[in-house]
């Protein structure tokens, strides 16, 4: 049996003694960026508490699973996972087995439920509890914590420590939860509504990253340009283009980027920021969904096609050299041919140097999943091919336009393909692979000398 625990307030975060030192612990993550920020943060409370990152999970005293409702075959894959888990514990006295994420806050009785050697599940809005609730599962058995709401900002992400993949690079959290109802979509359901983090909390936050030697920074939230609408500062609402620019200008901050903007709240005065903010890159993530007026209403997307391409127009005037990346589904119920023929139109016309394509698969728990008119497996696969193949045509050509020029990048690592090349990322976001050995978070000028569909091939200047 699994043991429900009812909360009042979320708990406020307390010292406490380490108690699980040297202890191997192992966290799978499932899904979006979000997701891989908040195990940054469960890696970091770990840790605080005396764990050591193992490589595997047979090596583990702690399996963490991130889940995630929102991409395809989530589900599937995360029953695989814990399978394969169960088989592993059996092995391993005292392992624990901890779900959480997206997938534990909407169905934890289906998670605790069917996987009885899972000792915790945890939602969205209690990760900063994670190593309470394990010491509590230790003690007492399984447990089952999911709050409905967050109800404090201490349960921001950012607000706890991290155990980041890179030294150079981190996210920073601006907003948890969404105010929209796009019908694909369970965040609004999952995460709640939408809250803003206090601008003086988030640059004190880039500031203490810049001392720490990160050079870039990544603003993060579901809608980032509705930043600040439930926040009153000096007797006005904080914007998301003063945020940008103050946190371009902190000190030793070399690139701010941010994701995901809304395109019905994208707005002249974020383009203007972004082009007079030399840390701000030129990089914009503007998810279109589809190209048809009637699929974009039926998705409650607040925008048409029309005026997507009028804003994205707009970026392009507005900040030279865009690098400019969407997300598409495919196969939204009621999606005929000519729905069909209007994303691929608007695909031509955007001329996207990268696109994110789905296909749509029904997501329970959200209002599309119930709609009539499922558009049949074989009919959406056909259409996400001629879709991949549109957009590999126009991102091969976008991307030859970039050789022979010389772009500034920062130096990810080494290349997993190629031991003489090394991975690094252009201000707008492409990865260039660059020949030679170079230390990771280095910048270099490297001339790009070939292009492909995805990335760039060049060689530093002599
Ligand atoms: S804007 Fe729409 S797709 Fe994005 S998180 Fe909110 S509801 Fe989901």
């Amino acid at each position: 049996m699994t043991e429900t625990i009812a909360l009042g307030t979320p708990a406020v975060r307390r010292p406490r003694i380490p108690t699980r030192q040297g202890q191997g612990y192992f966290i799978r993550t499932f899904g979006c960026q979000m997701n891989e920020h908040d195990s940054e943060r469960i890696a970091g409370l770990l840790e605080a508490d005396g764990m050591v990152p193992v490589d595997r999970p047979e090596r583990a005293d702690v399996v963490i699973l991130n889940t995630c409702t929102i991409r395809e075959n989530a589900d599937e894959r995360l029953r695989g996972y814990l399978g394969a888990l169960r088989a592993i514990k059996r092995d391993h006295t005292g392992m624990q087995i901890a779900v959480g994420g997206c997938m534990a806050q909407k169905d934890r009785e289906g998670i605790a439920g069917g996987a009885e050697w899972v000792d915790v599940v945890f939602g969205t809005h209690n990760t900063h509890r994670v190593v309470d609730l394990l010491d509590h599962a230790a003690e007492w058995g399984p447990i089952t914590e999911i709050l409905d709401e967050t109800e404090s900002v201490e349960a921001m992400p950012s607000a706890l420590p991290a155990h980041r993949r890179s030294p150079h690079t981190a996210w920073v959290t601006i907003t948890i939860g969404c105010n929209n109802s796009c019908t694909f979509c369970i965040v609004p359901a999952v995460r709640g509504r939408e809250i803003s983090r206090r601008p003086g909390d988030i640059l004190a936050e880039v500031r203490q990253l810049a001392e720490s030697g990160v050079t870039e920074v990544t603003l993060l939230g579901q809608n980032v340009n509705s930043y600040g609408r439930d926040l009153e500062l000096n007797g006005r609402r904080p914007l998301f283009a003063d945020l940008l620019r103050r946190v371009g200008a902190v000190d030793g901050i070399r690139r701010v980027r941010y994701t995901s903007p809304h395109p019905k709240d994208f707005r002249e005065d974020v383009a203007a920021a972004m082009a007079e903010t030399p840390a701000v890159c030129e990089q914009l993530h503007l998810p279109l969904q589809s190209g048809s007026d009637r699929i974009l209403a039926a998705m409650h997307r607040g925008y048409s096609a029309a005026r997507y391409l009028e804003k994205l127009a707009m970026a392009h005037r507005t900040i030279a050299d865009l690098t400019v990346s969407t997300d598409i589904i495919v196969g939204f119920p009621g999606e005929t041919d000519e729905d069909f023929a209007a994303t691929l139109d608007a695909v031509a016309e955007a001329r996207f140097d990268g696109a994110f394509t789905f296909q749509y698969s029904p997501r329970p728990g959200t209002p599309a999943a119930t709609m009539d008119d499922q558009v049949p497996r074989a009919v959406i696969q056909e259409r996400f091919d001629r879709l991949v193949a549109l957009q590999n045509y126009i991102g091969l050509q976008r991307n030859q336009r970039l050789v022979g020029r010389t772009l500034e990048v920062m130096v990810e690592g080494p290349s997993r393909k190629d031991e003489a090349v090394v991975t690094s990322r252009t201000r707008g976001g492409l990865p260039l692979h660059v020949d030679g050995k170079h230390p990771a978070g280095s910048y270099l000028d490297v001339t790009v000398t070939r292009a492909a569909p995805h990335h760039l091939l060049g060689s530093r200047l002599p």
